[in-house]
């Protein structure tokens, strides 16, 4: 593999002023398992920008033993490994785990919170990567204390590897379904340990996690679309409540271990990774995205269809047109464009929004608007496109609406004839506690106008907006197990997985 082959345009900052979670990956049985994490982590990218790490587990012949290798730091995948050696020198060993982060629980700027934790106990190496949030940390933080645990990260993370080194099990799967039966909340987790590895799933089945081969090599990932930059191929999702350990009599059967953690009534997957999160080209929860996608953008159409021309009949006038918002909205605006020609002729879908993928820092003269400049350098628009046209926007959500609002403002400039805007979600008007970073409930912009969208449409300033229902959302998601059900908290206020640990001020570190 050349890991001077990569591109830039791959990194990309997030468009929504929701934060994504983190991404996963675990390599078990490959020589090249610090590059395979590498790529693995590059095709995660877009689930955590802030900060990047791979552990992995190396056997010292001569000393009979293993050693793990670790590097990890701020910021992309690419430039936290820019140093080609680390991956080909110092990240040696047949397994290896990384970590994508982008910061739910935890400050955003300590290193020690970077992922994956490695720790040395009594059976040996340890670590851990962790997509997701406990709900019941505090609790289980303060029995750890008190019984005189010292915590070196302000993360729930850590709990977890606490809890491992100081059970009293004798083996492993004992140890970690006592670990895992004690834990709520939501977690796709890798740990690495001697030669094991390990891949665990919360019981509701919150954040997407498959597993996938490559030869006899095992990989784990957030999302399958790892498995597609490596080669490998898709085997199956890790199953909610799931434990499997991958060791070298899993690689002599040719068959994992697996454990069963705890079975919910209802899998609880997170519907947000379909309407956003995941990246279109993923397999999730027993689905394509681009495909629930689409479906989302066509049940939007179907409830929200655009206006018509002014004269419907006139040929001379020209097509109202819909614009997507890039890259998050790109696939839903398909399905959304799609289904209303079949309805009607008048209806154009074009490209008014061009996206710039190399965005930096943001430097600002005295008086100017920090996010107007970080808008202004992302979007630019297609004047030519929109100018005199009844524009159709479509985004897949609204968080506090700062964003939108600068993207209405930068339209108008072109003169449009007139903004609709069309989102694939509910409103959005509750916090988060399984893994995703919104902000307060108070900063979300549906509460800020309690929930009345004509008043958001007017803070907004544009001649209509309409959101999806909750139930066309549910109408578009598949239910490919009996046991297939959704979180859709942050649209209901309906939490699935009970909630210990709220602390608002947990979530005032949002940045837009
Ligand atoms: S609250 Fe929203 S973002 Fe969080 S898990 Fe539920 S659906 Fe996903």
């Amino acid at each position: 593999m050349e890991i001077k082959e990569l591109k830039q345009e791959y990194f990309q900052a997030p468009t929504k002023s929701s934060r994504s979670n983190c991404g996963v990956v675990g390599v078990y049985n490959n020589p090249e398992a610090a590059i395979m994490t590498y790529y693995g982590l590059h095709a995660l990218q877009h689930r955590g920008q802030e900060a990047a790490g791979i552990v992995t587990s190396e056997y010292l012949k001569e000393k009979d033993k293993y050693r793990f290798n670790i590097h990890k730091g701020h910021g992309l995948v690419l430039s936290v490994f820019q140093n080609e050696k680390l991956l080909t020198e110092h990240l040696k060993g047949n397994a290896a785990i990384g970590h994508n982060r982008y910061s739910t629980t935890g400050s955003s700027d300590k290193r020690n919170n970077i992922q994956p934790f490695k720790v040395t106990y009594k059976d040996g190496n340890l670590a851990l990567a962790h997509n997701g949030n406990l709900t019941n940390s505090n609790s289980l933080r303060k029995k750890l204390q008190d019984d005189g645990t010292i915590f070196q990260t302000s993360t729930d993370t850590e709990i977890i590897l606490h809890l491992i080194a100081r059970s009293k099990q004798q083996n492993i799967v004992d140890k970690l379904l006592e670990v895992f039966r004690q834990i709520r909340g939501s977690y796709s987790v890798c740990i690495l340990m001697d030669d094991v590895l390990i891949a665990a799933r919360d019981p509701w089945g919150v954040r997407p996690f498959a597993m996938g081969k490559l030869g006899d090599s095992y990989i784990f990932a957030s999302e399958t679309t790892t498995f597609d930059i490596l080669n490998a191929d898709y085997v199956r999702d890790v199953q909610p409540g799931e434990l499997i350990i991958i060791d070298k009599e899993v690689l002599r059967t040719g068959k994992e271990k697996s454990y069963l953690i705890h079975e919910p009534d209802k899998y609880k997957h997170c519907i947000f990774e379909y309407i956003y999160f995941s990246r279109p080209d993923s397999q999730i929860f027993g689905e394509k995205v681009d495909k629930v996608r689409r479906k989302i953008g066509a049940h939007l159409a179907l409830e929200h269809p655009p206006p018509d021309k002014d004269n419907p009949d006139d040929d001379d006038e020209k097509k109202v047109i819909v614009i997507n918002v890039p890259d998050s909205s790109n696939t839903a605006t398909l399905g959304y464009f799609n289904e209303c020609v079949k309805r009607t002729k008048n209806l154009k879908h074009e490209y008014g929004l061009i996206r710039s993928h190399y965005v930096g820092r943001t430097f600002i003269q005295p008086g100017q608007d920090i996010r107007q400049m970080k808008v202004k350098t992302k979007f630019n628009i297609v004047k030519g496109v929109l100018t005199g046209r009844k524009v159709v926007i479509v985004d897949d959500s609204i968080v506090r609406g700062t964003t939108i609002k600068l993207l209405v403002d930068l339209i108008k400039k072109a003169l449009p004839k007139e903004i609709h805007l069309r989102i694939t979600s509910p409103p959005i008007i509750s916090p988060c506690y399984y893994g995703m970073d919104f902000p307060s409930k108070e900063e979300l912009i549906a509460n800020q106008y309690h929930q009345n969208v004509e008043e958001i449409r007017k803070a907004l300033g544009v001649d209509s907006l309409e959101y999806l229902s909750v139930d066309a959302l549910l109408d578009s998601v598949p239910y490919s197990n009996p046991k297939t059900d959704y979180c859709t908290a942050c649209f209901t206020c309906d939490y699935p997985i009970p909630l210990e640990t709220i602390d608002e001020s947990d979530k005032s570190k949002f940045d837009d």
